[in-house]
């Protein structure tokens, strides 16, 4: 008799998860009640919210619900608390690896101010890494939305503080806004200083927002990147230069990227070569974590355990992880394949 494999057993890595999306949502009910803030009934009703992110408004109302969960993240305790839940969710998912993603400009006024607000994350993120024994590492993210001297001042600001945790440099919000180019200044920066340069690209536009991302930005890691299947050039270019996309599934059917499960494009990646990690991008408002994003892979395209494990291959080798840490998740890969 086949058994069927757990994947919440199946070792990976997770690279694309934001910081406030990855709230419990009963934290974020307690956290409200702390602070007397009365959330939406979209935030507090159990069900993940409906949205569409496809046209503007809907995007801003998802910006609105985020901006509502992170006003309850007022001290360093809350960010403390947030991380280690995260930690712990992921650690339950079969996470051996967690890149997590903030812009630590949108926590500064509560938390004294640019410096403080990113040496409080740090320390959280350290703090929860030895409690819970899951390796956890930050990208500093940009936002789209403000002005490219902001993305210059935060590339540097990461760079600097890159032997506390820091592996990489984002870009975040929405990609109708601005374009690519404006960013590449603080790219610069960033890879100068040895991050990794991984922008949302191909999410809410086409595959021209994954080629600028390379061409402009040099990413060797897209944040999303599956509209790239619309374009099997640039299908074989993600595959030769071996970028990782971070395909979120369920993010992409909540927002309304894709219709459901089924559409969104991993065959096509997965076929063409394009290295994947699956993540959960904002689990508090898609209601769903890691391994749901590798179930969908199983139950609505047909992967089988082969098939999973490779993926989980691909998510621990587009990581920052260093190399033992690497190791030791594709041994437990494999092994978990062998079972
Ligand atoms: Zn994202």
């Amino acid at each position: 008799m086949a058994h069927v494999r757990d994947l919440t057993q199946l070792p990976k890595a997770h690279l694309h998860l934001h910081f406030t999306g990855s709230m419990r949502p009963s934290t974020l009910l307690e956290l409200a009640d702390k602070y007397g803030v009365h959330l939406p009934d979209a935030l507090t009703s159990g069900e993940p919210p409906q949205l569409r992110a496809t046209d503007e408004r809907g995007w801003f109302r998802f910006q609105r619900l985020y901006d509502m969960a992170r006003s309850c993240l007022r001290q360093p305790e809350d960010i403390q608390r947030l991380v280690r839940e995260a930690a712990q969710e992921d650690l339950a998912d079969g996470s051996g690896w967690l890149e997590i993603q903030v812009d630590p400009t949108s926590y500064a006024p509560r938390l004294g101010g640019l410096i403080p607000a990113l040496e409080i994350i740090l320390d959280a993120v350290d703090a929860a890494s030895r409690e819970t024994g899951l390796g956890i590492r930050v990208l500093v993210a940009a936002n789209r939305m403000k002005h490219p001297l902001d993305a210059r001042t935060l590339a540097r600001l990461a760079v600097r503080y890159a032997d506390r945790g820091i592996v990489g440099f984002g870009l975040s919000n929405d990609e109708r806004r601005g374009l690519a180019r404006d960013f590449d200044r603080a790219f610069a920066i960033a890879r100068e200083g040895g991050l990794l340069a991984a922008p949302h690209g191909g999410e809410l536009t086409g595959p021209a927002s994954v080629r600028d991302c390379l061409d402009d930005l040099d990413a060797s890691r897209i944040g999303h990147g599956v509209r790239a299947a619309e374009d099997p050039r640039l299908l074989r270019r993600l595959a030769e230069r071996g970028v990782t996309c971070e395909v979120c599934p369920a993010s992409n059917v909540a927002l309304g990227v894709y219709e459901k499960p089924e559409d969104v494009p991993l065959r096509t990646l997965y076929d063409a070569g394009v290295p994947m990690a699956l993540g959960a991008d904002d689990p508090l408002l898609f209601g769903s974590r890691l391994a749901a994003q590798y179930e969908i892979a199983r139950t609505r395209h047909g992967f089988d355990d082969a098939e999973l494990a490779e993926l989980a291959r691909q998510s621990v080798r587009g990581s920052a992880a260093p190399v033992d840490v690497q190791q030791k998740l594709l041994y437990g890969i494999d092994a978990w394949l062998a079972d």
